[in-house]
């Protein structure tokens, strides 16, 4: 058979080519309405005219510099596989933009073919646009299709092989910058050629651009290739440098971008494209974004739009969160009576059922939050907030790309910093992304939100929603202030531009929005099943062992035996025997002392266990902030995932109870507990809100950009949380606001 042909789709993000791609190699990939979906590339075969073809799914890129992780992926394998062919996908409906990635696929010297694609929605504009005179001007072969329906998609299949069976050399395309970055090109090139500097992996002219563009990857390849020469290119870069800044105050950089620009412009404008100008109206989307993405009414309506989710998600999950609540309530009974007495009854309820429930009982909350992003993304309007924040976030030293990462690890409520940490690589400069992944995680994700909800609702019951409100509100601000900081210090640097397409609205489809709530909810369960279920367990015998020491419940055993004998044979034998309820008299009262002993019991065993020696040895600083041994034990757990703060806390508080069905909601418990009141509660809660990720997102920051900076991670948020929780404590307990 003969071997494969490898064949690259590349195109901007949101031009369609997951869709093409999923078309032609009948794959099922995630198409979204987003741009910036495909992170790594993908790859998928098919068979065309009995050749057989590696067609390689490129991240969706907006130019080819060296400003963002995707923008590298796309042109590392470009340079380093030397795919026989490129489509080129465009977006008919926005051609000059999509243009710009295609002048610097053919400055790369890539074989293309353009796949011109959206034909349909730039009819439906009123656009009309005419390929077989863009193929003249870019010299170019140019398909029309549409990916959705498949048209045209033969025909693109057929021009790619015909190109991928001829001779191709790598040879940049020729394109004006002014006389000026010309001559230094020039100049560059023979002296390129002459040193063969890099000549086997670009076109000479090629390097001479990207080294005008100051590009960080080129400039170390060649430093590390060939120092000589590349300081030679260097100083003439500096020298034309001076040049265009004392004459035009610009970097050679910003011409060349004008210039690229300019060269589309003038194809297009060479006939391509002709509007259909007695339509003369606004398209739907443009008209529903005259309000949505007005300059004041935008982000009002954005505001309500956020604050209308999470009325939905909080008061709708309300009841299926009750009725998992009462069934893992029921489990535990269950376990409590057919169980027989002993570590492994409570390993069982302790451990995997309290465990695993407190996390699973989320799962409808987590559902309702993720189908109303759901909603969001796929109807378009998640990239016009993304578009409104671009603002905001550039005070900040953010970028609007950075919305994404900080919705999805739980902007709105509800998320994961881990898809969050993840989400940054769609971003363009590595500073701001850097500055993204580390201040993502103080967002208040799925895992925090268990908590929130038990001490706002303990202590602020009236008011819930709007104290989440207020919550997830100051998430933002802190992540915010959080990410200036680390842009004006260890990350300082200029900011870099938006430019991200607004895509059309869609009507999302009800199968598309369960999808996707499904995949995310999913992860979510998997989680709670397996990290969560060995780190519930682990923790479980962190509070039960060492057990206690025989002489020491040997003195419990005889404080209860010297109780009973002072009651008598009879009462104790109808404690034993009687519904706790139906007690009276001297048997309530032998009840009522024997529970007393067991609690005492439970927490001197609580005490003595790992985590207990782990909560009271901390004691001496976290008094600082209020919280005591017990919450210590909880916090520790929630390092390895914040799921497990309440249902720690919940064991922590119920070891002392005298029985499961006895035992109180911990909501209550912890209102009518001496130590808590409002102040330490809000104290608890920031402290949660800001310290360090859980491990998982720990590992992510730690993949994503080096362990250095999780370390970093872990030891500047946990110190900067407990600063903010001892000064809101200290103040608070001061005026007595407790
Ligand atoms: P990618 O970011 O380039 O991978 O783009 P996708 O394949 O995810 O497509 C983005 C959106 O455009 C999706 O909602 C597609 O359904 C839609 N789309 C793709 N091709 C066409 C087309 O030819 N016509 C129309 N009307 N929509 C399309
Ligand atoms: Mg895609």
């Amino acid at each position: 058979m003969t071997p494969p042909l490898t064949m690259a789709l590349a195109g901007n993000p949101n031009a369609g080519k997951t869709t093409l791609f999923n078309h032609i190699t009948g794959a099922r990939q995630h198409v979204g309405n987003y741009p910036g979906i495909t992170v790594d590339h993908k790859e998928g075969r098919l068979v065309h005219r009995s050749q057989p073809i590696t067609l390689t799914d490129l991240p969706g890129t907006y130019s080819m510099t060296a400003y963002s992780a995707e923008e590298l992926v796309a042109r590392d394998y470009l340079v380093n596989e030397r795919p026989r062919v490129v489509i080129n996908i465009v977006d008919a409906s926005n051609l000059e933009r999509n243009l710009y990635l295609t002048c610097q696929l053919l400055e790369l010297g890539a074989p293309l073919v353009i796949a011109l694609n959206m034909m349909d929605v730039a009819k439906d504009r009123g656009i009309e646009i005419h390929a077989d005179k863009l193929e003249e001007l870019l010299q170019v072969p140019v398909v029309p299709i549409i990916a959705r329906s498949g048209k045209g998609t033969e025909k693109l299949l057929d021009t790619a092989l015909q190109v991928a069976n001829q001779e191709h050399k790598w040879q940049s395309r020729h394109i004006t910058y002014s006389d000026d970055i010309d001559e230094a090109i020039d100049e560059m090139v023979s002296l390129i050629e002459q040193e063969n500097f890099l000549t086997d992996l670009y076109p000479p002219r090629y390097t001479a651009i990207k080294y005008l563009e100051s590009d960080e990857q080129l400039l170390t390849k060649g430093g590390n290739n060939d120092p000589a020469s590349s300081s030679l290119l260097t100083a003439i870069v500096d020298n034309i440098s001076n040049h265009t800044l004392k004459t035009l105050e610009v970097y050679p950089e910003s011409i060349i971008a004008d210039h690229r620009y300019g060269y589309i412009r003038s194809i297009v404008r060479q006939g391509v494209m002709s509007q259909n100008h007695d339509s003369d109206r606004l398209y739907t989307s443009d008209k529903i974004d005259k309000v949505l993405t007005h300059r004041l009414m935008g982000p009002l309506f954005m505001f309500a739009i956020i604050f209308i989710l999470y009325q939905f998600t909080f008061s709708w999950s309300e009841l299926p969160v009750g009725w998992l609540e009462n069934f893992f309530g029921w489990l535990a009974e269950v376990a409590e009576a057919t169980l027989p007495d002993g570590l492994m009854k409570s390993m069982v309820i302790s451990g995997v059922i309290d465990g695993v429930g407190g996390v699973l009982g989320f799962v409808p909350l987590i559902m309702f939050m993720f189908f109303g992003i759901a909603i969001l993304e796929d109807s378009g309007y998640l990239a016009r907030v993304a578009f409104m924040m671009d603002r905001i976030f550039r005070i900040f030293g953010l970028h609007g790309s950075s919305v994404m990462p900080f919705i999805v690890s739980g902007g709105i409520a509800g998320g994961c910093a881990v898809p969050g940490v993840m989400a940054t690589r769609t971003l363009r400069s590595p500073k701001e992304r850097m500055a993204t992944l580390l201040t993502v995680p103080f967002m208040n994700c799925g895992a925090k939100l268990p908590v929130l909800a038990l001490l706002t609702g303990a202590f602020f019951s009236e008011h819930q929603a709007r104290y989440m409100f207020f919550f997830t509100m100051l998430a933002w601000v802190v992540a915010m202030l959080a990410a200036k900081l680390l842009r004006s210090t260890v990350l300082r640097g200029a900011p870099t531009p938006f430019i991200m397409e607004l895509p059309p609205y869609r009507f999302p489809t009800l199968r598309g929005l369960l999808i996707h709530t499904w995949e995310r909810t999913w992860q979510y369960i998997k989680k709670a099943g397996t990290v969560i279920l060995a780190i519930s367990i682990l923790l479980w015998a962190m509070m039960t062992f060492p057990e206690l020491p025989k002489e020491q419940s040997a003195v419990f055993s005889s404080e209860r035996d010297t109780v009973i004998a002072a009651y008598g044979e009879t009462v104790a034998a109808e404690v034993l025997n009687a519904e706790k309820d139906n007690l009276t008299g001297n048997a309530e009262q032998l009840a009522e002392e024997l529970a007393e002993i067991d609690s005492r019991e439970a927490e001197a065993s609580l005490k003595n266990s790992v985590a207990g020696r782990i909560g009271t040895g901390l004691v001496g600083i976290s008094w600082l902030a209020g919280f005591d041994w017990r919450t210590n034990i909880a916090l520790v757990g929630g390092f390895a995932a914040k799921e497990v703060i309440v249902s720690t806390l919940g064991t922590a508080y119920s070891m002392g109870e005298v029985a499961v069905e006895e035992s109180e909601s911990l909501g209550k418990r912890l209102q009518s507990d001496p130590k808590w009141n409002k102040v330490s509660a809000v104290a608890a809660l920031l402290f949660i809100m800001f310290y360090a990720p859980c491990f998982v997102t720990v590992v992510c920051i730690a993949k994503e950009a080096s362990w250095g900076w999780a370390a970093f991670s872990v030891t500047f948020n946990t110190v900067f949380a407990f600063g903010l929780a001892t000064l809101v404590y200290q103040i608070g307990t001061l005026l007595q606001l407790g």
